[in-house]
């Protein structure tokens, strides 16, 4: 009896654990994600430098060379190479009509 009751203390003990692993792996990766956002490259964990691209401020990581863009900064650099292209575009068509 003593042996089963041990076994069955084992198992709720283990699977007690079992959770707080689980738990506390979630918090880690909750935690990751945060720190991404807080200026850490999502690839390496190396803190982003910031730099800007076309006047564009974004985030390039030093070590593994990525660029990581916000969506404040995706609008802002869309817009910009939108504009320059098509103004690129629109003057070479009006190039080629005159
Ligand atoms: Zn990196």
């Amino acid at each position: 009896m003593n042996n089963a009751w041990d076994d069955r203390k084992k198992a709720l003990e283990n699977e007690f654990f079992h959770k707080k692993e689980k738990e506390a792996l979630e918090k880690m990766k909750q935690e990751a994600i945060a720190t991404a956002s807080l200026g850490h490259c999502p690839k390496c964990g190396t803190v982003l430098e910031p730099i800007t691209f076309h006047g564009v401020p974004l985030d390039q990581c030093p070590d593994c060379g990525g660029v990581w863009l916000g969506p404040k900064d995706l609008k802002v650099l869309a817009a910009k190479d939108h504009r320059s292209w098509f103004g690129r575009w629109f003057d070479r068509e009006s190039e080629n009509t005159n």
